[in-house]
């Protein structure tokens, strides 16, 4: 998909607004009064899971949060096959059963093309500063084995990685 350099110039300020935000921890699902007629339900963790048609359906309880998350979720959707081999240091691992960094914002890809949606990242700078960074090196051409080496020396020290596999070589 040809990008134009409006749009990159707003990926790059979406990055750099997410680069700007204080690192935190993620903290656990506040529960939901979501009423979309998107099916909706709580993750045993406590974060909120909803299902789209598709992966360019976005969830409603993105709805009412700050413009960089809705696009970073959207960069995570576009980006998903090189999430799943990134993985994710904010604690996710242990704590949500998080296989990779994918999965701190998508639960299922289902073979319909339905998207089971996972509302962790919206409490979490490490998961969207992740991601973001990922899907900027991913549309600058960087193979998913350079971004997983850059993204493990740069987020490693913050906090135990997901089980995520190494990328095959490609
Ligand atoms: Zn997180
Ligand atoms: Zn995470």
């Amino acid at each position: 998909m040809a990008m134009t350099r409006q749009t990159r110039r707003k990926r790059l300020l979406v990055l750099g607004l997410l680069l700007g935000a204080l690192l935190t921890g993620c903290s656990s699902g506040a529960g939901s009064d979501e009423t979309a007629n998107h099916a909706v339900h709580t993750a045993p963790n406590g974060d909120l899971r909803e299902v789209t048609a598709s992966i360019d359906d976005l969830p409603s309880f993105l709805r009412d949060k700050p413009e960089p998350i809705q696009e970073t979720y959207r960069l995570a959707g576009q980006h998903a096959d090189v999430l799943k081999w990134i993985p994710c240091t904010c604690g996710c691992g242990p704590s949500a059963g998080h296989r990779s960094n994918r999965d701190c914002f998508i639960h299922e890809i289902r073979p319909d093309g339905s998207v089971v949606w996972d509302d962790h990242a919206t409490r979490c700078d490490i998961c969207l500063r992740i991601a973001a960074e990922a899907a900027h090196m991913a549309e600058s051409g960087k193979s998913v084995r350079e971004i997983r080496q850059h993204i493990d020396a740069t987020y490693g020290k913050y906090g135990p990685p997901t089980p995520t596999p190494q990328p095959p070589a490609s």
